[in-house]
């Protein structure tokens, strides 16, 4: 525990020496006991004098201090991120300014898409000393994923994150969804802490406890106070600090996006307000308030051992092919981060997806192809971009693995006004999503049509595929009774042994047609080459 108080401003970050991991294991069973008083590293954002673990209540923590001469922080402020979007990249100058550290949790899959950080923005934030924690692959609800979806969400992001030389211990659940099952598989991928989005008392849960206590009773389901979004106002975030300073503590706050000038969304603080926090917050030292991360109050932990490898799914056909069985999506929406804001009515596996500038509206349909139901999308008004059904973006479960190098039949029946056309994505080994092709373009078709298209072979390093029909103009495309199989390897490999044949045969026919030319030179000196030659000739 000390050490990982320690080591908030070590170079690269997460990157903890062996030495520090050892120590950090070695300190974690004695100091969880005491509690002891550990020296601030006189950063400007640590007071000078000791720290000691700050007490849920206050008074019964204080006798635990090593020494006299160490002055407890009463409160910990953690700052969390979620999600890594980009513009977060604006928070971290304003930490840096201050020396405040703060904890990034990081969706693997979506690192270096458009709108979120890239890998070298991680690096940065590492070297200024925030934690990077784990936020799943897909950013999806865990609990509404199998526990085999999930432990590859949760296990797969951790060991991601090592890949990319991050040792996170701490997640946090995307929308804040969790369960005992979800606890279990997050315990089991090695993480020591998991952060929600509720639970202490902010200005949307007034009756809610004030803070969390250190070490916390439950730390895979820590609380905070809400999420800090436009509605809160400075004097808010102040509020809810000074509530917690009166009880001693800890208080994790939950931010998303960082926003400037006059685009601020729901779930945004403009970076101004952010830096007034930041400075408010730095003079807090005086009332006994320190700002860590989240794995540095959780501590000694963190030597945690690695991820276990998980299996990847298996391969498997479309699921809910037919579109009959309807549920809450397991995608939680990147600008609302609540469990009740995704579609309840969207078909069980599938995701309404789509770009660019358009209206887009979906509705489940009962004029259908086969079963009771298909899904109708409808583009009223058009710019750029597209729409389409997908099967959800995941490792797996809904998503289907392929195998690079293999070709796949993709199928389905459709009604559009419009033409409309496959467009095809695959996954890469980190988790993240890329455009890979389309299909040329099917026309638009009153009545049912059947949609049926052979893949190139899948791209090395891709491991899932998804696909759907799309819709690029005004109109109205219903789809349903979707197929996916792999083109049969036997066909494939006739295809490869016909063209290995002919590539011989060809050879063979240059070889000999070079030797007969060598041998019918007129310098040849042996006479009975013109009769084999011609014997040859003649046989052909
Ligand atoms: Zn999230």
């Amino acid at each position: 525990m000390r050490q990982a108080w320690r080591s908030r401003r070590w170079p690269g970050g997460q990157r903890g020496g062996g030495l520090a991991r050892v120590l950090a294991a070695g300190l974690a069973a004695a100091s969880l006991a005491l509690l002891v008083a550990v020296p601030a590293q006189g950063s400007a954002a640590t007071p000078a004098g000791g720290l000691a673990m700050p007490g849920q209540h206050g008074s019964g923590q204080h006798g635990l201090h090593q020494d006299g001469r160490a002055q407890a922080p009463r409160t910990v402020v953690s700052l969390t991120f979620d999600d890594g979007d980009a513009d977060q990249m604006a928070a971290a100058r304003v930490l840096r300014h201050y020396r405040l550290p703060a904890t990034f949790y990081i969706i693997t899959g979506a690192v270096g898409t458009p709108g979120y950080v890239t890998r070298s923005d991680l690096r940065e934030l590492a070297a200024d000393g925030n934690e990077i924690g784990g936020h799943t692959v897909s950013h999806l609800r865990l609990t509404a994923l199998t526990t085999a979806e999930a432990r590859r969400q949760v296990c797969g992001s951790r060991s991601i994150l090592a890949r990319w030389g991050y040792q996170a211990t701490s997640f946090a659940y995307p929308g804040g969804a969790d369960s005992p099952r979800t606890e279990a598989i997050v315990r089991g991928c090695g993480y020591t802490s998991a952060r929600g989005v509720v639970g202490l008392r902010a200005p949307g849960c007034p009756g809610c406890a004030l803070t969390e206590s250190i070490p916390p009773g439950h730390p895979l389901v820590l609380r905070t106070a809400g999420e800090v979004d436009s509605s809160w106002t400075l004097r808010d975030l102040e509020r809810t600090v000074t509530a917690a300073e009166r009880q001693g503590g800890w208080l994790p706050l939950v931010f998303h996006h960082v926003c400037g000038g006059s685009h601020c969304g729901g779930l945004a603080v403009r970076a101004t307000m952010l830096d007034a926090f930041a400075r408010w917050l730095v003079q807090r030292e005086r009332h006994g308030t320190a700002v860590r991360t989240m794995g540095e109050v959780i501590g000694g932990q963190r030597a945690a051992r690695p991820a276990p490898r998980v299996a990847p799914a298996v391969p498997h056909g479309i699921v809910n092919p037919s579109l009959e069985s309807a549920a809450v999506s397991g995608a939680v929406s990147a600008s609302l981060e609540t469990t009740s804001a995704s579609p309840a009515n969207t078909p069980r596996c599938w995701m309404e997806a789509g770009y660019g500038a358009n209206t887009a509206q979906w509705q489940r349909t009962r004029d259908s192809h086969s079963g009771h139901w298909a899904e109708r999308l409808t583009i009223t008004s058009y710019h750029s971009g597209d729409a389409k059904l997908l099967p959800q973006f995941d490792l797996g479960e809904c998503s289907l693995p392929v195998q690079p190098g293999r070709s796949y039949t993709l199928g389905s029946w459709y009604q559009s006004t419009a033409r409309t056309q496959y467009s095809v994505y695959y996954r890469t080994s980190t988790g993240r999503w890329v455009y890979w092709t389309s299909s040329p373009y099917l026309p638009a078709s009153p009545g049912w049509a059947q949609a049926r298209w052979a893949t190139p072979p899948v791209p090395a390093g891709a491991s899932g595929l998804s696909f759907g029909l799309s819709l690029f103009s005004t109109g109205s495309l219903t789809t349903d009774s979707y197929s996916f199989a792999v083109i049969p390897p036997d066909a494939t490999r006739r295809m490869v042994d016909w063209i290995l044949v002919a590539i011989a045969a060809a050879a063979g026919l240059i070889v000999a047609a070079r030797a007969v030319r060598r041998r019918w030179r007129p310098a040849n000196p042996v006479p009975a080459e013109g009769k084999r030659v011609s014997s040859s000739s003649s046989s052909r």
